[in-house]
């Protein structure tokens, strides 16, 4: 028995004083943090639950969609104001059964821990996520669902959301309330890749609150989808995956935006492939130099080199199949 408090303020002003306490952390839906404290990785004096919060709206402002952080993924994947952003839809189905998706929050789901087996077993002693210092028993372990971009050999652990993946490609930001006030952040700037500092994975202090996301919704001559490759086909993360926007003119790329998950140890924002997609014509070729030009300084192990083969075709695949929707007037 681990005995810890447990809070349900009903405000996000009492929440944020509550979480800025030593040893507290905050509860959502709770399909990680649960298990992780039932397996001992987290050992915590207090929990705060936020689900008398009133963050479960989701509204419009302009071009971009408002959505709170404790709208769950099914409410979203439904919502009529979702419609038009394919590659968030597609992402948040691939992210989950639809028993998780009806607890897991959209703030949750951002914010979740990554799945390696040693950072959750905490019989394992070499782990820098959980222990800075001790060491990584991953790199000369079973490697195979972890990271090659933003990794090293101080960690690398795959961050583990599909969501994040089609909002960091969407340029969305999430809303911050913290002891010092509100903040708004970008999710491209929101996370640490592992390399550096295993242990701090995002910009959030003690008390940090994430209350909202805001998702500029893609351009109605956009289109986008998220393809996501895994061993099975349900209740598997992603060994790779690429959310992909494409705006096209004629046969030439006016604008690339592109994101990857499964080899990130963030949700990875692919710059160098948009750089080199944007003005470029929509082909084949094209589309394979720029998979090619991401994994340019991938970090592999054993156990992970095949990823990088299997980005680049994800990639490439993904980007033809956004591009075919252009040519077929289909989906958004
Ligand atoms: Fe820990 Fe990261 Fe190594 Fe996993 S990959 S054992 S989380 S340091």
């Amino acid at each position: 028995m681990r005995r810890f408090d447990y809070l349900r303020p009903r405000s996000v002003a009492e929440a944020v004083a509550a979480g800025a306490e030593q040893g507290t952390q905050f509860l959502a839906g709770g399909t990680t943090q649960l298990d992780l404290m039932k397996d001992g990785v987290l050992s915590l004096r207090r929990l705060v639950d936020l689900t008398r919060l009133p963050l479960r709206a989701v509204s419009l402002d302009g071009d971009t969609l408002l959505v709170g952080a404790l709208v769950t993924m099914e409410q979203l994947v439904v919502h009529p104001l979702l419609e038009g952003a394919a590659v968030v839809r597609e992402a948040l189905l691939a992210g989950a059964s639809v028993q998780l998706r009806n607890m897991a929050t959209i703030g949750g789901n951002l914010l979740q821990r990554t799945r390696c087996r040693y950072f959750r077993d905490p019989a394992v002693a070499r782990c820098n996520k959980r222990e800075p210092g001790s060491g990584c028993a991953a790199l000369m372990g079973h490697a195979r669902p972890h990271a090659i971009l933003g990794a090293g050999p101080n960690c690398i652990a795959a961050h583990a959301s599909d969501l994040a993946v089609a909002l960091v490609a969407l340029d969305a930001a999430v809303d911050i309330t913290g002891t010092t006030g509100d903040r708004t952040v970008p999710l491209t700037e929101f996370y640490s890749v592992a390399a550096d500092r295993p242990d701090q994975e995002n910009a959030l202090a003690a008390g940090d609150l994430v209350t909202q996301v805001r998702i500029p919704l893609p351009a109605n001559h956009s289109r986008s989808g998220y393809l996501k490759v895994r061993d099975r086909a349900s209740y598997e993360f992603a060994l790779t995956s690429a959310a992909v926007l494409l705006e096209l003119d004629g046969d030439m790329i006016r604008s690339a935006r592109v994101g990857l998950g499964g080899v990130g140890t963030v949700p990875w924002r692919a710059r160098r492939a948009e750089q080199l997609l944007t003005g470029a014509p929509s082909t084949t070729a094209a589309f394979r130099s720029a998979a090619d030009a991401e994994m340019v300084g991938a970090f592999t192990v054993p156990g992970t080199e095949f990823k990088v083969e299997l980005a680049k075709r994800t990639l490439l695949r993904q980007l033809e199949t956004v591009a075919a929707l252009h040519s077929s007037g289909a989906g958004r």
